[in-house]
Formats: C-alpha cells, sequence, structure tokens
C-alpha cells in the first residue's frame, strides 16, 4: 500500500475525551473516530488488526474443531422473552419495533438464538458433541461506556456456545475453548491470567476469565503469590479475620450528632473502623434487606445477588432507607430492624461494635451478636482486600487491576431447558443438551494490546496483529534516485508475500519518522542519502538501533523477522 493513496488521518495533538493511551493512540494512529458516545467507526489501519486479531481468533477456534456461522444482530424478542433476560437485561438492551409493532432487539449476546438454531437442526446424540461461533457485532447500552472501544455500545464479540450430552462431554469442550483462548491471546502478544470467575446464581458450574493486568483495568483481581489462586473479587472467597476475645460490655444508647461519615464517626468514638458494623440497606428487585460488614470492608454484590437468587441488587434509596430505619441515612442498624439482617462471616468474630440505632443521631456501642440482635442469614458477603488471608494455602492475596478480553462460562441447561431444545439419546428419550459459552471482545483485545505495546512516540505492534509489517520511508522523495529505490524496496517486499506499507508522501522527513513511530509498524527501511552507495537503515520499532546494511541484507532481514514473529 502506498501511503500517498491510502487514509491515515494521524493527529498530532491528544484528543481530550480520550483518558487512557490505548484510547488516544487508537485516534492519534488514525485507527478509528468516535461516532457517538461508545460508538466508533473503524479506518482503515485500525480494521487492518481488527481483521487479523479476528483470524487469530478464528484459526484457534477452528483448530479445535469449533464451527462457525453468523447469526443476524437484529432478533425478535420472543425468545429472550421465553429464557426471561428480556428483563434481565434492562436498560442495557436496545430495543426497538418493527413497522407492525413487534418486539426486537439488537443482541446483546446470543445464547437464546444459538440455542433456538440448534433446537431446529440438531435431532441426535449423534450430532453432538458441538460447538458453534460467530464473530458479530454485539449492542449493548451500556451505563458508562468509556476509554474507547474498551467499553462501547457497539463491539464485536466471537461468541461460542457447545452443546453437549452430559457433564463429561461440557468439560471436554470447556477445556478446548480454554485451550483455544490460551493460543488466540498468546499470540496476540498479551500478557494475561486467567482467574476464577462469578457463575452466577443460576445453573453455571464454572467459569474463568482471561485478564490482562492493567492499571486501567475495570475489574478487581484478587491472586495468591504463594499457591497461585487467582479470581476476579466479585468471586474471590474471603476468611474472617479473627476477632478479640474481650468480653461483653454493657450496651449503651450515645447521641451522635454531625458524624456524616464512618471516619467521623469513629474519631468522635475514639475507636477504629474494624470496631464498626456498617448496616446497608438494599434492594434485592421487590424486597428490602440489611446488609452488614465490617466498618473497613465493602459488601459484595455479586454474592449477595448469587445468595438472594435476585435479578438485581442495588443500594436502596435515601427514602427507602428513611422509612425503613426510621431515621436519616447513617444511622441503621441491626438492633430492631423489621427487614431480613444479613451479616458477614466477620461480624460473628466482632465484640463490643458499634452499630447504628435506627433513630437520627444515634449509636449503641457495645453491641455483642446473640445478645443484643441474631443475624437471620450469616455467610461470605464482603469484598476480598489486600493482604487478605488467602482462603486456599493461607499465603497473602494481593489486590491488582485486570481488563476482561475474554470468558469462559459453564452454563448448564439454563437456556436449553427454558427454550425447549431437546435431542435424542441411545435409546430415543429427549434429552435437555449440556450449555457451555465463550466469549471474546475483539476490539477489546486490540485496545489491549496497545496497552501493553507502546511508548511515548507511539503504539510498538506485535507482528502478529500489525496492520502492516514493514514500512519503507523515503525521508527526500524530490531525490528520484531515493524515490526509485523505495518503490524498488516495495515492490520486492510485495513479491515476497510481506505486507508492506511505503510512505511516498512529499511530507517532511520528520513527519514521516513520527508517522512511522506513531502508526506503530514493526521495521521500517528507509531508504535515504546513502542509498547511492547501496546502503539503507533498517530498524525495529521495539529498539532504538538503526542498523545500516545493503538492500539485499535489509530484504533479507525483513523476511526473516516478518516470518518468525508473524
Ligand atoms: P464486562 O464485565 O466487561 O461488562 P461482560 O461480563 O458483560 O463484560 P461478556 O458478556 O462475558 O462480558 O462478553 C464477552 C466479552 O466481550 C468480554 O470478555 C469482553 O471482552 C467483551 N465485552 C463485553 N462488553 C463489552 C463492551 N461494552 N465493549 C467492548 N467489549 C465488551
Ligand atoms: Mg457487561
Amino acid at each position: 500500500m502506498k501511503l500517498s493513496k491510502y487514509l491515515l488521518p494521524t493527529l498530532r495533538e491528544v484528543p481530550a475525551e480520550a483518558e487512557i493511551t490505548s484510547h488516544q493512540l487508537m485516534l492519534r494512529a488514525a485507527l478509528m473516530r468516535k461516532l457517538a458516545s461508545g460508538v466508533y467507526s473503524f479506518l482503515p489501519m485500525g480494521l487492518k488488526t481488527l481483521r487479523k486479531v479476528e483470524a487469530i481468533i478464528r484459526e484457534e477456534m477452528n483448530n479445535e474443531d469449533a464451527i462457525e456461522l453468523l447469526m443476524s444482530a437484529l432478533l425478535p424478542a420472543e425468545s429472550y422473552m421465553a429464557s426471561g433476560r428480556w428483563d434481565v437485561f434492562g436498560s442495557e438492551m436496545f430495543r426497538l419495533k418493527d413497522r407492525s409493532n413487534r418486539d426486537f432487539c439488537l443482541g446483546p449476546t446470543h445464547e437464546e438464538i444459538f440455542t433456538e438454531t440448534v433446537k431446529n437442526t440438531v435431532k441426535s446424540y449423534k450430532q453432538l458433541p458441538m460447538t458453534i461461533y460467530q464473530i458479530q457485532t454485539k449492542y449493548r447500552d451500556e451505563r458508562r461506556p468509556r476509554f474507547g472501544v474498551m467499553r462501547s455500545r457497539e463491539f464485536i464479540m466471537k461468541d461460542a456456545y457447545s452443546f453437549d450430552k452430559d457433564q463429561a462431554g461440557l468439560d471436554a469442550s470447556y477445556e478446548k475453548m480454554y485451550r483455544a483462548y490460551k493460543k488466540a491471546f498468546d499470540r496476540m502478544g498479551l500478557d494475561y491470567i486467567v482467574v476464577d470467575a462469578d457463575s452466577g446464581a443460576m445453573g453455571g458450574s464454572g467459569s474463568q476469565e482471561f485478564m490482562v493486568k492493567s492499571d486501567i483495568g475495570e475489574d478487581t483481581i484478587a491472586y495468591c503469590e504463594k499457591c497461585g489462586y487467582s479470581a476476579n473479587s466479585e468471586k474471590a472467597a474471603c476468611i474472617p479475620e479473627k476477632g478479640s476475645d474481650e468480653p461483653m460490655r454493657d450496651i449503651e444508647k450515645l447521641h451522635t450528632p454531625n458524624v456524616g461519615t464512618i471516619d467521623e464517626l469513629v474519631s468522635s468514638l475514639n475507636t477504629s473502623a474494624k470496631n464498626f458494623a456498617k448496616t446497608l440497606i438494599y434492594r434485592a428487585d421487590d424486597k428490602f434487606v440489611a446488609v452488614m460488614v465490617r466498618g473497613d470492608r465493602d459488601v459484595n454484590e455479586t454474592k449477595l445477588t448469587n445468595y438472594l437468587g435476585a435479578i438485581e441488587v442495588e443500594l436502596a434509596a435515601a427514602s427507602d432507607v428513611m422509612e425503613i430505619t426510621k431515621a436519616n441515612v447513617g444511622f441503621a442498624g441491626p438492633i430492631g430492624l423489621e427487614v431480613e439482617v444479613i451479616a458477614d462471616n466477620e461480624i460473628m468474630e466482632m465484640h463490643n461494635f458499634v452499630v447504628g440505632a435506627n433513630e437520627t443521631d444515634y449509636h449503641f456501642i457495645n453491641v455483642n451478636v446473640g445478645r443484643d440482635f441474631t443475624p437471620d442469614h450469616v455467610g461470605d458477603f464482603r469484598t476480598v482486600c489486600e493482604g487478605d488471608v488467602c482462603h486456599k494455602c493461607g499465603g497473602k492475596i494481593s489486590i491488582c487491576q485486570g481488563i476482561e478480553v475474554g470468558h469462559i462460562f459453564k452454563l448448564g441447561t439454563k437456556y436449553t431447558e427454558a427454550l425447549d431444545c431437546t435431542f435424542l439419546d441411545e435409546d430415543g428419550k429427549p434429552q435437555v443438551p449440556i450449555m457451555g459459552c465463550y466469549g471474546i471482545g475483539v476490539n477489546r483485545c486490540v485496545a489491549a494490546i496497545i496497552e501493553q505495546h507502546s511508548d511515548e512516540k507511539g503504539i510498538i505492534w506485535p507482528m502478529s496483529v500489525a496492520p502492516f509489517e514493514v514500512i519503507v520511508v523515503v525521508p527526500n522523495m524530490k531525490d528520484e534516485a531515493q524515490k526509485n529505490g523505495g518503490e524498488m524496496i516495495y515492490n520486492e517486499l510485495k513479491k515476497l508475500g510481506i505486507d508492506v506499507l511505503y510512505d511516498d508522501r512529499n511530507e517532511r522527513a520528520g513527519v514521516k519518522f513520527n508517522d512511522a513511530d506513531l502508526i506503530g509498524i514493526p521495521v521500517r527501511i528507509t531508504v535515504g542519502k546513502k542509498f547511492g552507495e547501496g546502503i539503507v537503515e533498517f530498524k525495529e520499532r521495539k529498539s532504538d538501533e538503526i542498523l545500516e546494511m545493503s538492500i539485499e541484507d535489509a530484504i533479507n532481514k525483513a523476511k526473516e523477522i516478518v516470518e518468525r514473529e508473524r
């Protein structure tokens, strides 16, 4: 490709809206442009990388015998109504009506549609196991689209669904996808870890996420250096910290005006947050519950949702809190509350602690479980913290941030049952297939690759996903010999099957070198002043070293590197 005839509107300035490196570079290197919040158009260079990422995923899926097909993005509502997800998706689902007023959505994910397809096409156990997949556009009206294509409202997903006769079959299908994912992410040059993930309240029997460690990641990962355990913090199990053995003291009600926060309260009582039990009022679908965790802990809403089997839990509105506690927000406590009290395990370890008194400006001190109140439910309802004890080995838990690029999930029969999908077993009896589902965020992968492969000058593409493998730069196009030399090397490289970009623009040398660094093509060959002596410059984007060599050596070296790293 000749750059003079290409579409590469690179930007000098960092666009103000882009907070993170990958988003900035995807705009500056002209991979994409924004159309609306969370909606992007891919420009030619961005599309080339996107297609390379897709090709890697496709190859690895095919290698594990998954079969590619393509579903519509425009989907009738019925299957989602049958599975219950027409409601579950809530405002995240883009909904529309056709001219006859029938309900449709733009597919946020396709479990229902794949299940329908299998229901209509698979009849016998002889056709199973089967894993089918697509690489297709998804739509989710995310509450907070951000970081460019990292979290967008339209994005490309590779979604696969396995159908098996029994649990052992599902385990094997899952294992194959695990392998395919590892190979695909390795080939993309991503440095990632696989973490245990939440598998929801219903059906799922196992789930793992592929996480790219990054400070800008929206997921929190808990891991143990000692035994290698790692889990999404939504899921990571917590061990309660042992409490003291001090004897019970008499409970007292204290007047505590003007203390808005836990910090203010504990400092005015001259105690610590560890000696305070937070009581938070939650709305779980259409009922209210009170959840207690130690003052320095956070309620884990995923654990709470799963425990309650709820579709959605969220903190109750202030007006509801006031009605339930008969006090202003901030004074809830377990004593005398009429809603169910759900306590984290750690509350059972505490003695002589502080709680709200369900009365504005009052707290109880020296509260003890058993004597002063008894929770209705006790369990693991808090989020893991840095320094916690690992529940597997007793080691120490560390916390880091991660970008979820892929997710594999043993689903069970939730969808096949809901949609009445069956096959005939060896005895001719109808059975329900067991499903797994497996997703990769294709454009999120592109962004994650850039997060891990860039410097202050721009992107440093791994060869496997680089939009072009080699760039040929002629800094001075006015020099006929150099211009012809550039053209000749460009043609030679093309003949070798290398994906090559030729910067033949009438631009200043500085502009050309800056752009070459910004767009991050792995190998650069510069045809400059020494071309008359048969010498060109050879540089890899990831190294600072500029080598001088003969034209032939440069071409051979480029070929060797491309073929090795591609
Ligand atoms: P998240 O927790 O990030 O919202 P999710 O659990 O909703 O992800 P899945 O439904 O498992 O994601 O989708 C499979 C993959 O699709 C994810 O692993 C992620 O890589 C990608 N993905 C999900 N939502 C988005 C989005 N809004 N923009 C870009 N990629 C996304
Ligand atoms: Mg999501």
